[in-house]
């Protein structure tokens, strides 16, 4: 049984009679202990996608779905009290901006302690010295110090290391970390991302990773997921994907990271936008930005197909050497 278990989930904002729809029937399970890369641009529905998991979308926005399960307990149907039980403490997250998840006005130790005192109890001086174990475990220097810092003192670096110590003070089986290192300089990116694995690897912990750039993702993951526009249009194991793409849209994704780039007076981007409420395209939703489009993509949706650990949302899938199957690239030479 997965540890986590997402099926056909629909998140809609807006009105019911033209509402806008950020996931559009998602499938996503996330073992036990796995690392799993989500991957996509801004608007791709990865954020909103977890956000409805931790049960952070709120009225007017709607959540459907047949399934969404942790360790076989149905989110979707269990109360309001259940659940936050089970948030926070089973699953935890953190966010792209540390900044904006710290209280300004309290201390380290004073938001670490509360957190610890919700879910596990204890007293005062106990929490306080399983506060400092915890900024030890997330190798910020001088802890001691630290402890009693207000957020404004910390760096970015190390106000995102103090958040993870928050998220992972209830020992979660599942930690979501959403853009963790975006807001980071480039030299504090690469340690986070290998305290997060440590962390992972040390605990046994599943961590579901949330990100616009698929060189993280490179590093880090044993799986793929890539969502475009609410869907997801390819998963598969790194290797695979990284060595071979069935989708044109991680083809182009992988195209424009910089070791392709070398020597090139720009990053080649794809162009044109993920479509947005009022531009959805009738036939495949890449259609109107794919090099490869034909008019069965304008006109047909096409649906995810493959085993559970390769799938691909494509009429033509691109074969090994990367290759539309529609004939497009022979039309296109003759
Ligand atoms: Fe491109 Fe057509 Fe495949 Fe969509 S279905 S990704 S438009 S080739
Ligand atoms: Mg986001």
């Amino acid at each position: 049984m997965a540890l986590l278990e997402i099926k056909n989930l629909r998140v809609e904002f807006g009105s019911t009679a033209s509402p806008f729809t950020a996931v559009d029937g998602l499938d996503l399970n996330v073992e036990v202990g796995e690392v799993v890369g989500i991957v996509g641009e801004s608007g791709s529905g990865k954020s909103v996608t977890s956000l409805a998991l931790m049960g952070l979308i709120d009225y007017p926005g709607r959540v459907k779905g047949e399934r969404m399960a942790f360790d076989g307990r149905d989110l979707l149907s269990m109360s309001e009290k259940e659940r936050r039980s089970l948030l926070g403490k089973d699953i935890a997250m953190i966010f792209q901006d540390p900044m904006t998840s710290l209280n300004p006005s309290f201390t380290v130790a004073y938001q670490l302690i509360e957190t610890l005192r919700v879910h596990q109890g204890g007293s005062t001086k106990e929490l306080r010295a399983r506060a400092l174990e915890l900024l030890k475990q997330v190798d910020i220097p001088d802890p001691e110090r630290r402890l009693d810092a207000y957020p404004h003192q910390l760096s970015g670096g190390m106000s995102q290391r103090v958040m993870v110590a928050i998220a992972i003070a209830c020992n979660p089986r599942l930690l979501i970390a959403d853009e963790p290192t975006t807001a980071l300089d480039v030299t504090v990116q690469a340690q986070m991302l290998e305290l997060l694995l440590q962390l992972q690897r040390d605990r046994g912990m599943a961590l579901m990773l949330i990100t616009h750039d698929l060189s993280v993702v490179a590093q880090t993951a044993q799986r793929v997921v890539v969502m475009y526009a609410g869907q997801v249009v390819e998963t598969g194991r790194v290797p695979d994907i990284f060595n071979a793409p069935q989708h044109p849209y991680t083809q182009a994704l992988l195209a424009a990271l910089p070791e392709h780039n070398i020597g090139r007076a720009r990053l080649q981007t794809i162009p044109g936008v993920v479509p947005g409420q009022y531009d959805r395209p009738s036939g495949c939703l890449l259609s109107p930005r794919c090099a490869y489009a034909v008019d069965r993509c304008r006109q047909e949706r096409p649906a995810l197909i493959g085993a559970a650990t390769a799938q691909v949302r494509c009429h033509f899938p691109l074969d090994q050497a990367g290759q539309p199957t529609n004939g497009w690239s022979k039309i296109a030479k003759q």
